[in-house]
């Protein structure tokens, strides 16, 4: 973040003021090397305890946090730590190096106060986000992806008015992957762009054939984006060109962002937003209610759709704070102009309360589960005749 706001050179000198306050702050007879980049090496050459070691990196990593000042800005560094004991994680140098690095990356995605001590679980874990990864890519090539789809309903008149492309991942040597598990990844290394193309395509194709195959001319698409993607120079003319290229109006696609979005650039975010709501796209926010979002982004954003968390339906008739809220979501919603989808509707109970509180979609496994094209087509044709 440094690099790129303030220059390479102002990253130089907090990497090199970094290496002073780290020689400063060192434990007696530690060692101390730089591996490159913005990571460095600790060596403590005595056998201490592992708790002792802990401690003192603790200690270290808190005084190495305190805000640094540079070109008369305050910056404030994050640190973290992955620790390696030999011989416990490894023998030789280079399997010592390999152990406090998948330690490292554990520590960045924890919560640990930034410092995580190598065992055998995490070198299983960064083999297989490594294996992952460039399974991943070849796995866009090679056709292992599929889309399934899951209904959306209409809750008054029972109908089925949207498919929600959900991604699936059918892995020659793990089976099934869900998205929960590789989206993320996607995301960290980039692949989320032409995995997200790829998505939107396929789903494109597949609702011409539905349409036509159970006269449902009106069915949509719903396709979840990435912020990331939504933050893509070309994001708006990749969409208009996929839809043009299935000779698709924009009202058949409805885009689900999550609450994210609304924490990037607000001024990139907002045109991107407001082109593809401009020419008929539906906007949808995913997951409402888990993320961070202030609810003063719903009077800037020309959002069509909430969609409730499945967590808030789930525990509905199990917590009365959730019941309260799922209603208290849907009158927001509706006071501001939006509809409501909720999400996870399992029992018959949910269903008949969101009706009544005027929530106007509804998916769920009480509905459908996703499924793959060729099973949702008949499953529509079935759903027509009982109309
Ligand atoms: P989401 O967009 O909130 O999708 C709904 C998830 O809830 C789906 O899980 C769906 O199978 C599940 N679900 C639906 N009805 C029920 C129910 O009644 N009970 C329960 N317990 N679960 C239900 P899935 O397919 O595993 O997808 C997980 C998440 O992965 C999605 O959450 C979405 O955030 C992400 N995802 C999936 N496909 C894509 C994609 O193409 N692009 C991006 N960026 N994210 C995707
Ligand atoms: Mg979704
Ligand atoms: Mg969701």
């Amino acid at each position: 973040m440094i690099n790129d706001s303030l220059g390479h050179e102002a990253g130089d000198a907090v990497i090199k003021a970094m290496a002073g306050r780290l020689v400063r702050l060192l434990p007696e007879n530690w060692e101390l090397g730089h591996f490159g980049g913005d990571e460095s090496i600790l060596r403590s050459p005595l056998r201490p305890e592992k708790s002792t070691v802990e401690e003192q990196l603790t200690e270290l990593l808190s005084r190495v946090r305190e805000p640094m000042h540079h070109a008369g800005r305050e910056l404030f560094i994050s640190v973290s730590a992955g620790v390696a004991v030999h011989p416990a994680a490894g023998e030789s140098a280079e399997d010592l190096f390999r152990a406090a690095d998948a330690a490292l990356h554990a520590a960045k995605q924890g919560n640990r106060g930034g410092l995580r001590t190598f065992e055998p679980a995490l070198s299983q874990l960064s083999f297989r986000r490594l294996t992952m990864e460039s399974d991943l890519r070849k796995a866009l090539s090679e056709g292992q992806l599929d889309n399934f789809y899951q209904p959306i309903v209409d809750s008054q008149h029972q109908t089925i008015v949207s498919g929600e492309a959900l991604i699936r991942w059918d892995h020659p040597e793990f089976g099934l992957v869900s998205p929960a598990a590789f989206i993320p990844m996607a995301e960290e290394t980039g692949l989320i762009a032409p995995l997200g193309e790829w998505v939107l395509r396929r789903g494109l194709a597949d609702l011409v054939d539905l349409r036509r195959s159970t006269a449902i001319p009106d069915l949509r698409l719903s396709v979840n984006v990435s912020a990331q993607q939504v933050m893509q120079a070309g994001f708006t003319e990749m969409v208009h060109q996929a839809l043009a290229e299935n000779r698709l109006a924009p009202t058949a696609l409805q885009i689900e962002i999550t609450e994210e979005v609304f924490l990037q650039d607000l001024s990139t975010s907002r045109d991107t937003l407001e082109s593809l709501h401009a020419s008929g796209i539906t906007l949808a926010v995913d997951d409402f209610g888990t993320g961070y979002s202030a609810l003063s982004y719903f009077k800037r954003m020309p959002i069509d759709l909430l969609k409730i968390d499945k967590s808030f339906i789930h525990d509905m008739f199990l917590r009365d704070r959730d019941l309260q809220l799922v209603g208290a979501v849907v009158s927001l919603a509706h006071g501001l102009g939006m509809r409501v989808v909720a999400e996870g509707v399992e029992t018959e109970e949910q269903r008949a309360h969101l009706q009544l509180i005027g929530c106007e979609y509804l998916q769920g496994f009480l509905l459908a589960r996703p499924m793959r094209k060729d099973d949702l087509a008949p499953f529509l044709r079935e759903q027509l005749q009982h109309e």
